[in-house]
């Protein structure tokens, strides 16, 4: 594995950068951290000739409490105690994501843009060549869903599950300036599966901000993963929820690391709203969500696992926010 000569462009201000962009349309990639687009690259995964790198732009670095830049370190969001306190889901995620050494260097914005994974992509080129690649990556099929349309490689960072039930908005800036969305319309659900994010041309993220109402909810973050260590996620279960008495007054239940973006179960929890809390509300919770979530074989634990253990992860974590102890008895 060896990485094929690029060019580097490290700009200064944002309108340099936008301008490089412009320049280079269609013939790079942003850098941020580099611990996935690198590790990438030496495995020649749709490498580009130009890297711009944001290292450079202070308005990316900020952090406070309602605006986290997306140059900002994981390793730095893992030692802001306000930042912990005021969203227990985004903490705990961060903590689980790689390792302590992968943490030093990885961004916000470069675990919400990760590549999706998939075990017929993330291999060297001879592995890659002797199946005739596949459709994401130098080929015209797919491997695991044999077809020749979309791509089923599955999303796998770690913090966007936890920043989609606090009601997380993106601010994208780009040649046309600056806008802000909200986190769930970042990714691309109708698309081929491979162009995994709705940025146009030349844009790149900026922050997350966090409304104030995020920080009065209770939160949490379950993953599973193979190695406890240091692994992706094969299943990733964000629970936030608001409690009056022991009355549900708002739920939201994210899922990542199961299909080619993280999702939002809207749909699904509001009926629950307005009931009390109890075993049963948490397991029909669990049950509800089970049957929507449509992971396929392209990770290491099977599909019908990760289905199972989707059940249980959301209704543990509903047992963990529950409002007493003995709420889920
Ligand atoms: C051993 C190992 C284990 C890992 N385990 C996990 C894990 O458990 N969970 C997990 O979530 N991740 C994991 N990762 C993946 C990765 O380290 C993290 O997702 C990390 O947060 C990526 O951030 P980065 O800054 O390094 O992104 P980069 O590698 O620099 O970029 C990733 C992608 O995002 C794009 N990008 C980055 N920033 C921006 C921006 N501001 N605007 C537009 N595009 C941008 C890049 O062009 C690239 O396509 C692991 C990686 C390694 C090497
Ligand atoms: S899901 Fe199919 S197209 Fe996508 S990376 Fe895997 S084999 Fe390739």
């Amino acid at each position: 594995m060896h990485l094929d000569p690029f060019e580097l462009h490290r700009p200064a201000t944002v309108e340099e950068t936008v301008a490089l962009a412009r320049e280079l349309a269609g013939r790079f990639d942003y850098l941020a951290g580099g611990t996935d687009l690198l590790a990438n690259y030496k495995m020649h995964l749709n490498a580009k000739p130009h890297l711009i790198a944001l290292d450079r732009l202070a308005p990316l670095r900020e952090r406070r409490l309602d605006r986290i830049g997306a140059m900002v370190r994981l390793a730095e969001l893992e030692r802001d105690g306000a930042i912990r306190s005021a969203y227990p889901a985004l903490a705990e995620a961060v903590d689980q994501v790689a390792t302590p050494l992968v943490r030093a260097s990885a961004t916000v914005g470069g675990n919400l843009l990760v590549d999706t994974r998939c075990f017929f992509f993330n291999q060297s080129y001879f592995w890659r060549a002797s199946l005739g690649f596949c459709l994401k990556a130098d080929g015209d099929r797919c491997h695991v869903v044999p077809q020749k349309e979309r791509c089923y490689a599955t999303f796998s960072g770690d913090l966007a599950p936890a920043l989609l039930v606090l009601d997380a908005e993106v601010e994208i800036v780009g040649p046309d300036g600056r806008r802000r969305i909200p986190l769930a319309s970042l990714y691309d659900e109708g698309g081929d599966g491979i162009r995994r994010h709705r940025l146009a041309p030349g844009e790149f993220l900026a922050a997350v901000t966090l409304p104030e109402a995020a920080r009065r909810r209770s939160s949490t973050y379950a993953k599973l993963r193979v190695r406890p260590s240091f692994d992706f996620p094969e299943l990733g279960v964000a629970v936030a929820c608001r409690w009056a008495g022991d009355r549900l007054e708002h739920l939201a239940v994210a899922t990542g690391g199961l299909e080619t973006y993280p999702r939002r179960w809207d749909d699904v929890t509001a009926p629950f709203v307005g009931r009390r809390a109890s075993s049963e509300l948490f397991r029909e919770v669990g049950a509800a969500i089970r049957p929507r979530v449509r992971p396929v074989h392209n990770t290491f634990l099977p599909p019908d696992y990760r289905k199972q253990m989707t059940e249980l992860f959301v209704r543990r974590a509903l047992e963990r926010l529950a409002p007493t102890s003995g709420a889920a008895g």
